[in-house]
C-alpha cells in the first residue's frame, strides 16, 4: 500500500473540470488516496453527491473550495478547507460569487459579440443559471473552440479572454481581506493556492503578511526543487502546509488526480477541525 496520501485540490463539473464527483471519488479510491477535497471554483455544489458516496467507500473527505480574490488589481486563488458544510456564511458568499460571474460572463460575452464573435450564456453553459453551476473563462474559451473562433483554449485566452485583454472584464471582485475574513467567521481554514504560480513579487510579499492559516506548498507537478521554497515558507510560518493536484480532468489532462498530495498528519489535523466545527 502507498504512503497517505490525500489530494485536497481538484475540480469537478460543477464548476470547470470534467469528471464529476462521483467519477473523481471512484478515481481517488483507484489510486489508493485515503483523503480528498473537491475545491470547485466559488461553489462547494460538488458535496451534495461527494458526501454520501465517499462516506460509502470509506474515504475521508474534508469540505473545500477555491474562493477567487483579487489584490490591487490582481488575481488570487484562496483555498478554503474544513468549514461545515450548512455553514450559511459560506453559502451565501458562494451565491454572491455566482451572481458576480453571471454579470461578469455575460460583459465578456457581450464583448465578444463587439469583435463578430456572438455567443449566449446557454451556449457556454447550459445551466448557466442554475445557482449550483460556477461557469467560467474556461467554459467560454471552450465554446470559442466550439464554434471555430479559436483553435485552442490558449489562443482564446492569450488573444481575447486573458487578464487584460481585448474581451476580458473583470467585473466586481471580492478583496483578499474580506475573503479570508469571511472564511474565519465560518470556522475555516484559509490557504494560499498555488504560490508556484503568483510570479509578481510585491503581490506575493502582501499575501505573506496577511492572516492565512497555510500554503500549497505542493502543487501539482512541479519538482521537488520547486516545492521546496513554498514548503519552508509555511513551515517557518508555523502554516498548514497542504499538497494538490488541481486536477480538471480532460480539460487538463496533464495533471492526474493524486500528483501532488498532503501528508498524513496535515490532513488528520484538517480532518479534526472540520469534524469538530461540523458538529456545531
Ligand atoms: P474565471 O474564474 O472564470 O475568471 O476563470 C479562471 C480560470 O481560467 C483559471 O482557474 C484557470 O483554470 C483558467 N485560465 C486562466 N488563464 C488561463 C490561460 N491563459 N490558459 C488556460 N486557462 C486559463
Ligand atoms: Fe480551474
Ligand atoms: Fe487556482
Ligand atoms: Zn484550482
Amino acid at each position: 500500500m502507498l504512503d497517505f496520501r490525500a489530494d485536497l485540490h481538484c475540480h469537478s463539473t460543477y464548476s470547470d473540470g470534467t469528471a464529476t464527483p462521483q467519477e473523481i471519488i471512484e478515481m481517488a479510491c483507484q489510486k489508493g488516496l485515503q483523503g480528498l477535497c473537491m475545491t470547485d471554483h466559488d461553489t462547494i455544489a460538488a458535496y451534495q453527491e461527494a458526501g454520501p458516496y465517499a462516506e460509502a467507500k470509506g474515504l475521508s473527505l474534508i469540505s473545500g473550495v477555491e474562493f477567487s480574490a483579487v489584490h490591487k488589481g490582481a488575481s488570487v486563488h484562496i483555498l478554503a478547507y474544513s468549514f461545515p458544510l450548512q455553514s450559511p456564511l459560506i453559502i451565501d458568499f458562494c451565491h454572491q460569487h455566482h451572481q458576480r460571474r453571471l454579470v461578469r460572463n455575460q460583459a465578456i460575452l457581450d464583448r465578444l459579440s463587439a469583435h463578430n464573435m456572438p455567443l449566449t450564456l446557454e451556449e457556454v453553459h447550459p445551466q448557466a443559471l442554475n445557482s449550483q453551476a460556477s461557469m467560467g473563462r474556461p467554459h467560454i474559451a471552450l465554446a470559442m473552440l466550439k464554434k471555430s473562433y479559436v483553435t485552442t483554449i490558449q489562443q482564446a485566452f492569450h488573444d481575447y479572454i486573458g487578464e487584460g485583454k481585448s474581451c476580458y472584464e473583470p467585473g466586481y471582485t471580492f478583496s483578499v481581506e474580506e475573503t479570508l475574513d469571511l472564511i474565519h467567521r465560518a470556522k475555516g481554514l484559509a490557504v494560499i493556492a498555488h504560490p508556484h504560480l503568483i510570479d509578481n513579487t510585491a503581490l506575493l510579499r502582501d499575501l505573506l503578511t496577511m492572516p492565512f492559516d497555510g500554503i500549497e506548498g505542493y502543487y501539482a507537478r512541479f519538482a521537488k526543487s520547486e516545492q521546496e521554497r513554498w514548503v519552508k515558507i509555511g513551515q517557518h510560518r508555523g502554516w498548514l502546509v497542504t499538497g494538490g493536484s488541481d486536477f480538471h480532468g480532460a480539460i487538463k489532462p496533464s495533471l492526474p488526480l493524486g500528483c501532488s498530495w498532503t501528508a498524513e498528519e496535515t490532513f488528520k489535523r484538517m480532518l479534526a477541525h472540520f469534524k469538530q466545527h461540523s458538529m456545531h
